[in-house]
């Protein structure tokens, strides 16, 4: 049943429904319970005055969407990006909801964003945005209730100016509002690298499992940012070529390999890929068809389509970015059956995961080693990816579905022992 009658209607709206019903259909699950599960509990849209620079005042929209709040706290990134609307934020909230489900994780799922381009804002513009949008925010989050982390557009230090608003609003330090922070103030060892090192950690598992070894191993990836960057280097510290790369200015390729120290070093101080002179010059639509034994979209959604599915030249589709891939595209992947696709909730989950070990370590204030944070990230990996693989061979469908199977059967069965109230 599609939900178009919500304020969240919107193409990545229906993408998240979608592939929710298909889920949905091969587990049963009872109309009711459905609607229950799929619909978003509750959202907040602010408008935030923010002084510019130039003394001007301007109004910024942000939006703050809980999803499910049934099995513990919400969990998810703040985005700040000039195309951010309500509809795309609800989609995310719901991945996160099915992500924290499959992976294990006592947390429910939540997104939020700020429509604004913070690219052309200056670092003082940025802070008192960052702190107007938490601050409009407060009521609605808080450590037992939803904690919220980076996304597109945001960083560590984003995070750092949002905890002292709220810290400031409750009258003592409160780490635990937020993850995601510098490790002054309560960061986690391991979670700027963790999303990264997460996508590349399932890349080898399912290589490994198709007899593909690192020296016969390219990676191209759209998106060169926290998460495209740090699986590029997990993926060449294991002995893989990265040999195409982009960001919002476009990519490069070079077949021989790209010097991705380099490329990191050039984006710092350009703010951007362009110009930089490591390989030839792509579109981001060309870089997405480029041969390459891996692809890792990391950027945002709905980049594979219609359009360039049939046209994918990789043996693996690594979703490190959330929802890539429109349902049309899916449908076109499985009927190829030649790409084998490792889905968002599963392949970007290493950094909720060491969100939540900050939130632990925040809680407790006892802080955990990197070697330690790292060895419980992969543990968990390891469960959830041989749950996903046990499910769909138990229902014979994708690797999507059979994620998702997951992720929303044990959301629904907590709302149906919760019962309704009152
Ligand atoms: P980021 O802001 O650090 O990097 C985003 C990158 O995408 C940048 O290089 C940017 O230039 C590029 N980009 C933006 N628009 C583009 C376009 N139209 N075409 C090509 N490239 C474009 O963001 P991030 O944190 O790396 O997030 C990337 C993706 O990973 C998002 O889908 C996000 O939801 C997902 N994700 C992030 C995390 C996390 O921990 N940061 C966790 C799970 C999933």
């Amino acid at each position: 049943m599609s939900l178009t009658n919500t304020i969240y209607n919107s193409p990545v709206f229906q993408q998240a429904c979608n592939q929710f019903d298909i889920a949905a259909d091969i587990i049963g699950m009872d109309a009711g319970l459905r609607e229950r599960t799929k619909r978003p509990r509750r959202c907040v849209i602010v408008s935030m005055p923010v002084r510019m620079d130039s003394g001007a005042i301007e109004i910024f929209e942000g939006y703050r969407v809980q999803h499910n709040l049934s099995t513990g706290p919400a969990k998810g990134g703040i985005r700040f990006h000039q195309d951010v609307t309500l509809g795309e934020v609800a989609a995310l909230a719901m991945w996160m909801s099915w992500k924290c489900s499959l992976v294990g994780l006592p947390y429910g799922g939540a997104k939020g964003g700020v429509v604004v381009n913070a690219r052309d804002m200056s670092t003082t513009e940025l802070e008192r945005l960052s702190r107007r949008y938490m601050q409009e925010i407060t009521p609605f989050i808080g450590p037992n209730i939803d904690i919220p982390a980076p996304d597109v557009g945001t960083n560590e230090q984003v995070m750092a100016w949002m905890m002292d608003t709220y810290s400031n609003h409750v009258g003592h330090f409160d780490p635990g509002v937020i993850t995601g922070k510098p490790i002054a103030l309560g960061g986690s060892l391991g979670r700027r690298e963790a999303t990264g090192e997460g996508v590349a950690w399932f890349v080898k598992a399912y290589l490994q499992d198709l007899g593909i070894t690192p020296e016969k191993t390219t990676v191209v990836i759209q998106g060169f940012g926290n998460v495209g960057s740090e699986a590029a280097l997990a993926l060449y510290d294991w002995g893989a070529e990265v040999t195409g790369i982009s960001d919002f200015t476009g990519g490069v390729y070079n077949p021989k390999g790209i010097n991705l120290k380099e490329a990191i070093a050039y984006t710092a101080a350009h703010k951007s890929l362009q110009g930089f002179p490591g390989g030839q010059a792509v579109t981001n639509d060309e870089l997405l068809e480029l041969p390459c034994t891996v692809l890792i979209p990391a950027a945002l959604e709905r980049v594979i389509t219609a359009k360039n599915a049939g046209k994918l030249k990789c043996r693996m589709l690594a979703e490190g970015a959330n929802g890539p891939t429109t349902n049309e595209a899916d449908m076109i992947i499985n009927q190829r059956g030649d790409i084998d696709l490792i889905p968002d909730v599963l392949c970007n989950s290493g950094g909720v995961i060491v969100s939540y070990f900050e939130w632990l370590q925040n809680l407790q204030n006892y802080y955990w080693s990197k070697g330690e944070v790292f060895d419980k990230l992969y543990r968990m990996l390891a469960k959830a990816k041989a749950a996903v693989d046990e499910t769909q061979k138990k229902y014979n469908c994708s690797r999507r579905t059979a994620a998702l199977v997951l992720g929303i059967s044990r959301v629904a069965e907590a709302k149906a022992k919760r019962g309704l109230f009152p």
